[in-house]
């Protein structure tokens, strides 16, 4: 405290560094103004470390304008330090945005897309406005970011904005510090920036508002290619089922669930039931499809999604969803535009070709997407979990835990939902989904992202990691690279190893990896996995009983033939064809694939998959016999659970084993029995998730405690199942053991990458 009389606090400088994401996210003229309101002189600048800033004036306000520095940060920055310290005043007193300290690489040049903000929506629907229904408003505080940058530094030249020159009105706004639109990279206006067109299904100009032309055919059933910010959607009115069957036959998507926009929060309401992290992660910026239970009245087409529990919902993102869905008034599908299997579209003369005789009109624009970048998916209870992490998440870095890698490295991910991984240092960048590494447009997706990130954040990898299968593209990719370190990395160890990475933990720990497929250590199919591990090594210390898998990646198809392979197991004879499946399968190819089961034949390899014993009781339950889409069969077996059902099945944990065998043996003879006595699906269903979830708690407890750990992570694309996920993970944290699993990244194969340059950067440190 000054004492009366004394002199007045004088003037003070402080030195203030900032860390975490604060560039390119409007973060040096918010603090130019924070500045210039307390009256403060100084500079502001961008350097490698983040955003260093020296400020002088009197001590009061030098105390104020720190205090509010981190509390009052623009939207988009996540602040992780704030660092005063005291300098010697200098007299300045006015302050200045310094050009950025070059020379160094810095940590996070380029920023993932983010949804219009509050403000921008206002001056869209302001008449007022010079931007009045500009369908590519933004500002420094939303818009497009990864998916339009070529290059960096992250600046307008090196972006899709690059043909578009600012008008003198934009350009005023880019250079004025205290402007919201100051270096806003897209800024643009109807004079200088982006426009709309509308093209028939055969790519010929429609005359007319293009916005209000999509909204009426929209209105009167059309189905329409739209140009978003990742990729081109097609869209059609939810609400009609003669539309949305349209679209399924068109699309040759026979049962996959189609997402949703809806036009508001409460219309997102009206379809599916949110909690309030459901409503935050609806409303928030990088703004995912979000899964939630569907209402039994939401009025949505009953082909948007066969047979599922859940709706994918989201709300626009891009200023022309907002516009297009205000003028529509209804909820929308609105879906990646391919076909089948295909990526997404998202090159104009491509989507035009590929989506020819699927869309009707193609509202499309000219502003080209530099990288192809899907719908982000996730999911908010029983606890958060991201089943596709892409647009507004990516390419925001994850960190490594320690002091990272000590050389750049490249980790190449799995087959299925590929994601590939750069790291340098402490930081690791997950890419964007790109999807089954198994068609030439995936492939190219896949190396030219590796191009682009590697160049995005300057990491030319000397080490690269990936998959221990010798037929993944992914892991023929790494080997045909020259002169770099190689590393192989176990599948289901590169799933525990991103577990506890993203977590910040190094293990030891035990890992409960359920999935499909993945290459074991002794060259046969594991998916039942219990590891014991770190970030470095691990042991396999238990797994399901392994079980022939009949005609290898048909048995994965045909949920059906793990039905009869497992039945050949429990039995130990050829097994009847049950009267769940009769009339669905052809009674010579149950033969025939029982033979191949019991055969011990090349053509019938042995699995410890825990996603095909899903299939397998799914397939006995009478649920499904052949899959449309990679999970089916477990999604629609989960969903057809029967909440009120309390009972579950016999099932083997033969703990004293090395390793330890869950047998489902009896599981399997009981589910016949109840098919036998006429049970429900629904019954079955719960039963038999009801058993796994005990012998998976049994399982951990008891190797946890022969080992020695208390940590248990639990990964894997079969977790993606809330139930199971929810009653494992509730029941081992009562029974005293530390739950980790996968937040930020999914628990299916997305997460592979991250985890081998974890595996990889350990191993080297
Ligand atoms: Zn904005
Ligand atoms: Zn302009």
């Amino acid at each position: 405290m000054n004492a009366v009389g004394a002199p007045a606090r004088g003037r003070r400088r402080a030195r203030v560094r900032v860390t975490g994401t604060v560039q390119g996210v409007g973060f040096r003229p918010y603090v130019y103004r924070l500045a210039g309101e307390l009256g403060l002189g100084g500079y502001v600048l961008n350097d490698s470390h983040g955003v260093l800033i020296e400020i002088e004036g009197s001590a009061d306000a030098v105390d104020r304008f720190v205090a509010r520095l981190r509390c009052e940060a623009p939207p988009l920055a996540v602040v992780e330090q704030v660092l005063a310290e005291e300098r010697v005043p200098c007299g300045e007193g006015s302050f200045a945005i310094r050009d950025s300290v070059g020379g160094q690489v810095p940590d996070a040049p380029v920023t993932p897309d983010t949804a219009t903000c509050e403000d921008c929506v206002r001056e869209l629907f302001d008449p007022a406005d010079r931007r009045f229904r500009y369908p590519f408003i933004n500002c420094t505080n939303c818009g497009p970011r990864f998916t339009i940058v070529r290059g960096v530094p992250y600046d307008r030249p090196l972006t899709t904005m690059a043909s578009f020159a600012m008008c003198a009105e934009c350009r005023a706004e880019y250079d004025d510090p205290a402007d919201r639109r100051f270096h806003a990279q897209p800024n643009a206006c109807p004079e200088c920036g982006a426009s709309l067109r509308l093209l028939s299904g055969r790519g010929e100009p429609v005359a007319g508002d293009p916005l209000a032309a999509t909204a009426a055919a929209l209105r009167a059933g059309a189905i329409v290619s739209i140009k978003g910010i990742g990729g081109y959607h097609l869209a059609c009115l939810a609400a009609s089922e003669r539309t949305v069957a349209g679209l399924r036959a068109r699309k040759h998507r026979e049962d996959k669930p189609f997402a949703l926009m809806a036009p508001s929060l409460t219309v997102a309401d009206s379809l599916v039931s949110l909690d309030p992290v459901s409503r935050g992660l609806l409303t928030g910026p990088p703004r995912p499809i979000v899964l939630a239970p569907r209402r039994p009245d939401a009025p949505v087409a009953d082909s948007v999604a066969p047979g599922a529990p859940e709706l994918g919902v989201m709300l626009p993102y891009s200023p022309l969803h907002h516009l297009l869905l205000a003028d529509v008034g209804e909820t929308l599908v609105m879906t990646s535009a391919n076909v089948s299997d295909e990526p997404i579209a998202f090159v104009d003369d491509d989507a035009l070709e590929r989506l020819r005789g699927i869309a009707d009109l193609f509202l499309v624009h000219d502003r080209p997407i530099q990288t192809r970048t899907d719908d982000s998916v996730v999911r908010a209870s029983p606890r958060l979990t991201i089943l596709r992490r892409s647009r507004g998440y990516v390419p925001g870095a994850l960190s490594l835990p320690g002091a990272g890698t000590p050389r750049p490295l490249l980790a190449c991910g799995a087959e299925l939902k590929n994601t590939f991984c750069l790291a340098r240092g402490s930081r690791a960048w997950v890419s964007h989904h790109i999807g089954d590494l198994e068609n030439y447009e995936t492939l190219r997706s896949f190396t030219d992202g590796i191009e682009h990130f590697g160049a995005l954040f300057a990491v030319e990898p000397e080490v690269v990691a990936h998959d221990l299968h010798p037929e993944y593209l992914s892991t023929k990719y790494a080997l045909d690279l020259d002169g770099v370190e190689l590393i192989g990395v176990q599948h289901h160890h590169a799933h525990l190893a991103a577990c506890l990475a993203e977590h910040g933990e190094r293990g030891p720990a035990l890992g409960a990896i359920f999935d499909g497929t993945g290459y074991g250590l002794d060259g046969t199919v594991w998916g039942g996995e219990f590891l014991l591990g770190d970030l470095r090594s691990f042991r396999r210390v238990g797994s399901l009983l392994p079980v022939a898998l009949p005609g290898g990646e048909r048995a994965i198809r045909q949920p059906w033939r793990m039905a009869c392979s497992w039945l050949s197991c429990a039995l130990d004879r050829e097994p009847g064809l049950p009267s769940t499946l009769a009339g669905r399968v052809d009674p010579r190819a149950w033969a025939q694939v029982h033979r191949l089961a019991a055969g011990g034949s090349p053509a019938a390899p042995a699995t410890t998959s825990m996603g095909r014993l899903f299939d397998a009781v799914a397939a006995l339950a009478g649920i499904r016999a052949e899959i449309n889409y990679e999970g089916q069969a477990a999604i629609e077996l989960e969903a057809a659970c029967d909440s009120g059902e309390r009972g579950s099945y016999p099932i083997a944990v033969h703990a004293a084993d090395h390793p330890l065998v869950i047998d489902p043996r009896e599981t399997i003879r009981a589910v016949v029995a109840d098919v036998a006595s006429g049970e429900s699906a629904g019954v079955i269903a719960r039963r038999f998730h009801r058993t796994i979830a005990r012998a998976t708690v049994e399982a951990c407890v008891a190797l946890a405690g022969a080992h020695g750990t208390s940590m248990v992570a639990l990964s894997g694309g079969v977790f993606q199942s809330r139930l199971l996920l929810e009653s494992v993970s509730d029941a081992l944290a009562d029974a005293g053991l530390r739950v980790l699993v996968p937040e930020r990244l999914p628990v299916n194969d997305g997460g592979i990458a991250y985890g081998q340059a974890a595996v990889a950067a350990a191993s080297m440190a």
